[in-house]
């Protein structure tokens, strides 16, 4: 079982090199289930972040844009087999620095990683232009270029995950990438790096520079020569990165939180409902931006759903993520813990009551009980504000129209969920849910073939499938005149 990571510092990766930060700077990343330090990192200033993109450029101008797209390709796939090769290591890691329990990794984020390389692997010689029959008089047809350097910036709730829903459509389209992991959980972003060197990657096709956001983050916000970003994380710092990307009008894809509504009727299967509803929000923690944080039951079943989501969390396997049977690990820091129970006790003080959970788990790591909130009522705070945690708050609806008015009155639009056997009113709940993806009798689960992604402070843009496609390229015309 591994508890930490090798002793050596964790270099930076600039131009196919493993290289300690310009300032000589390291941070500690740490083990949230012990609250060990696990490695030393080393920690990119803006110096490093303008060598890695000066790295992505030059590998975008030369050995990148030269290969053909169906080796580009072949490269993805073999970055693929290299992960698969590698997959007991890529768990532990993601494990140790995330609290993630291994068992989940293994079932869900790696086949998501793989799923997402080889789909666009797949596509790398499938981005086609058209001939567009504008004029009698020339041939007019559109090519699809890539858009340039991308600057990936990435959470610590899925590392691996989102890691590559973001690399593997910029690479597939032919840009290059440098990718900053959330300062909490390097470690993986890393051994992708490398692993990719390993695949046959030119260097500085995939540059990691692990960092503070301020920092490394908005240097490559604000950096000139950076044609894209493309962000996973808060609405606070995605309306900074808004700002920052005015500069040079770089192209702009936010996909930031959610609080997202769960709706149950009492037509539903009410098994299922509460089984997907308990996973809805204990899932990761609750450390997911689609979670199923307000379950919004039905005035003639709440309490029978309040009572059974109570028993399921009671039933959760809390502990060590580095064994198998373990469900739910701890928050990933002692910040996030801490903001979690401070979200506990404001519940309370607004007058929601908690049927179980509420505390902190043990006294070491950052462990918070699968809590259930009865009694919410829509304006309170812990109904409106993105907790991330593992944190159900359960809300009462008399009808339909009181179920849409609940579930539509956020700031947030990402993702809902409604359970019903009525055919008509699961079709008036997909049309009137504010939200990028709408569940229907099931919650939760995304796929790299479907557009991901919400609006208003849910962020804007579309990532997976052809429409991460469209992120990273652009549209150019060619005119050339032939005469009658
Ligand atoms: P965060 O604070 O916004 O951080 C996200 C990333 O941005 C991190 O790498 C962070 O670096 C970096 N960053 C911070 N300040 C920056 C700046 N000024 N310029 C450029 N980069 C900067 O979010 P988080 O706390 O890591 O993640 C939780 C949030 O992400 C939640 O709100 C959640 O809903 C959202 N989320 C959304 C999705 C989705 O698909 N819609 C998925 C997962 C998470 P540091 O690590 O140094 O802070
Ligand atoms: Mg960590």
């Amino acid at each position: 079982m591994l508890t930490r990571a090798s002793d050596q510092t964790h270099n930076l990766l600039i131009d196919g090199r493993r290289m300690p930060a310009l300032s000589g700077r390291t941070f500690d990343t740490v083990n949230p289930a012990t609250g060990e330090v696990i490695a030393k990192v080393a920690e990119a200033g803006a110096d490093d972040i303008d060598a890695a993109v000066r790295s992505a450029r030059a590998a975008f101008e030369g050995p990148w844009k030269r290969m053909r797209a169906a080796d580009r390709g072949q490269l993805m796939l073999k970055l693929a087999e290299l992960i698969r090769r590698d997959e007991d290591e890529l768990v532990n890691l993601e494990s140790i620095d995330s609290g993630k329990p291994v068992s989940a990794i293994r079932r869900q984020d790696l086949p998501a990683v793989l799923d997402t390389l080889t789909y666009y692997a797949g596509m790398a010689d499938k981005i086609n232009g058209q001939v567009i029959p504008a004029r009698t008089d020339a041939l007019t047809y559109t090519v699809r270029e890539p858009l340039g350097v991308v600057a990936a910036i990435i959470p610590w709730n899925f590392p691996l995950m989102i890691g590559m829903w973001k690399i593997a459509p910029a690479l597939a389209c032919g840009c290059t990438v440098v990718l900053k992991p959330a300062e909490i959980t390097p470690l993986t972003a890393l051994k992708i790096g490398e692993l990719a060197l390993e695949a046959g990657f030119p260097a500085g096709v995939l540059n990691v520079v692990p960092g503070f956001g301020k920092v490394a983050g908005q240097a490559l916000v604000d950096h000139p020569d950076v044609d894209k970003i493309t962000f996973t994380g808060s609405p606070v710092v995605g309306r900074q990165i808004l700002q920052g990307a005015s500069g040079n009008l770089k192209r702009v894809t936010l996909e930031l939180g959610g609080k997202s509504a769960n709706i149950i009727f009492p037509d539903a299967d009410l098994d299922a409902a509460v089984k997907a509803a308990g996973s809805g929000i204990f899932f990761n923690t609750g450390q997911v931006c689609s979670a199923g944080s307000r379950i919004l039951a039905h005035e003639s079943i709440y309490d029978e759903v309040v009572q059974r989501l109570a028993a399921r969390a009671d039933s959760t396997r809390i502990g060590n993520p580095q064994e198998t049977s373990t469900a739910m690990g701890p928050l990933v820091s002692e910040v996030q813990m801490k903001r979690v129970l401070d979200y506990i006790e404001i519940g309370r003080n607004e007058g929601a009551r908690v049927v179980t959970g509420g505390s902190r788990h043990g006294d070491v790591g950052y462990f918070v009980k699968p809590t259930v909130f009865a009694d919410v009522e829509h304006q309170m705070r812990i109904s409106q504000e993105e907790i991330f945690g593992p944190v159900a708050t359960v809300i009462k609806f008399t009808d339909e129209a009181d179920a849409l008015r609940l579930a539509n009155g956020t700031v947030y639009s990402l993702a809902a969920g409604v359970w019903s056997a009525d055919i008509g009113r699961v079709h008036r709940f997909a049309r009137d849910l504010k939200a990028g993806t709408v569940w229907v009798n099931t919650y939760g689960p995304t796929d790299i073939r479907l557009p991901w992604g919400g609006s208003r402070d849910s962020g804007f843009g579309r990532e997976h499938g052809d429409a991460a496609i469209e992120n990273f390229t652009e549209q150019k015309v060619v005119w050339i005149q032939t005469g009658k």
